[in-house]
C-alpha cells in the first residue's frame, strides 16, 4: 500500500496498492491536469531528489521550501506561539531532517490550510508529530483525498491554539480560510492568506477569483463577502501563499481598497480614460 502524492497539485491521496485514476483537485475547473497528463509519485519515490528548509520570516514565523519546487509549490509557513506551533499548508514533501527542523522550532500542534489545494501532505506532517489535529473547512470536507482521524472539521471561526484563529472567507472554494495571527507583525498582527486573497504582483494589492490559474472570476457578491469577513480582524501585514509575496503594512487598507477596485470594474463604473469615448478631460 502507497500514499500516493499528485504529481501536479502536490496533494497526497489514500493509501492504496495503486494510484487513482484521477486526481480530483487536479479535475476540477479551479485547477488543470498538465500537457503531460495525469502523474503520480510517493515520498519513497521522492526520497533523495528532494530537500526543504525551514527560513525565518520574521520572529517566530517561518517558512518551509522544497526544492525543486513541487506540486503547486507553496510555501509552508509554521507559527509559533507559547501554545504551540500551527503549520499552515505544508508542501506535499517531507523528509526527517525537515521533521526535525520542524522538532527543533518546537514542533507541531496542528496543521491546517487555506483550501483543499494547499493541503500538500497534511496526514503525513501530523502523523510526523504524534498525530496532531488537522483542521479542514466542513464546506470543503468533500474535497478531503486522504480521509483520516486527525482530522477535524470546522465551521466559521475556530481558535487552533490560543492567539491563533482560523476564519471562513469562502470564495475561492466555499470553505476558504484565513488564519489571524494577531501578535504577528510585532503585535500589529498577522493574516496568513493562502489564495483566499491573492497577494498581486505589486506587494501592495489583492485580488479575488475562483480559479487563478484558469482566470475564473468571482462575483460582486462573494467578493464583498471576503471583504467584509476580513474587515472584522485585527491585522497589519498579509503572507500570501508563495515566496515572497507579502504586503508587508497597511493591509487592511490595501484588501478593502482592492476589493473596491474590483467590484468597480465589474460594475463597469470605472473606465479607462483612453478608451474610445471616455473622455480624459470631463
Ligand atoms: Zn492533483
Ligand atoms: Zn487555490
Amino acid at each position: 500500500m502507497t500514499v500516493w502524492i499528485c504529481s501536479a497539485c502536490g496533494i497526497e491521496h489514500s493509501n492504496m496498492a495503486r494510484p487513482p485514476a484521477r486526481c480530483a483537485i487536479c479535475s476540477d475547473e479551479r485547477h488543470y491536469v498538465p500537457p503531460g497528463g495525469q502523474q503520480w509519485t510517493s515520498l519513497k519515490e521522492m526520497a533523495g531528489r528532494f530537500t526543504g528548509s525551514f527560513t525565518e520570516l520574521e520572529p517566530d514565523l517561518f517558512a518551509v521550501r522544497v526544492s525543486p519546487s513541487f506540486g503547486i509549490g507553496q510555501r509552508g509557513l509554521l507559527v509559533r506561539t507559547p501554545a504551540g506551533n500551527v503549520l499552515w499548508e505544508p508542501p506535499g514533501y517531507l523528509d526527517q531532517q525537515m521533521i526535525d527542523e520542524a522538532t527543533a522550532l518546537g514542533g507541531v500542534a496542528a496543521v491546517t490550510a487555506s483550501h483543499p489545494h494547499l493541503v500538500g501532505s497534511s496526514i503525513t506532517w501530523s502523523k510526523a508529530f504524534d498525530g496532531v489535529p488537522v483542521y479542514v473547512n466542513r464546506a470543503d470536507h468533500r474535497w478531503i483525498r486522504r480521509p483520516d482521524d486527525v482530522i477535524r472539521l470546522w465551521d466559521d471561526r475556530q481558535e487552533i491554539v490560543d492567539g491563533v484563529e482560523l476564519i471562513r472567507c469562502g470564495g475561492h472554494f466555499p470553505g476558504s480560510a484565513v488564519l489571524n495571527w494577531p501578535a504577528g507583525a510585532a503585535a500589529a498582527g498577522v493574516l496568513l492568506v493562502g489564495d483566499t486573497l491573492m497577494v498581486a504582483a505589486d506587494r501592495a494589492s489583492v485580488s479575488f477569483m475562483r480559479s487563478y490559474p484558469n482566470l475564473i472570476p468571482l462575483p460582486e457578491r462573494l467578493v464583498t463577502q471576503i471583504a467584509s469577513t476580513i474587515g472584522l480582524l485585527t491585522f497589519d501585514r498579509i503572507y500570501g501563499a508563495f515566496h515572497g509575496s507579502m504586503i508587508a503594512m497597511g493591509s487592511a487598507e490595501a484588501v478593502r481598497a482592492s476589493a473596491a477596485r474590483y467590484i468597480g470594474w465589474i460594475r463597469d463604473e470605472i473606465r479607462d480614460p483612453d478608451e474610445p469615448g471616455n473622455a480624459r478631460d470631463h
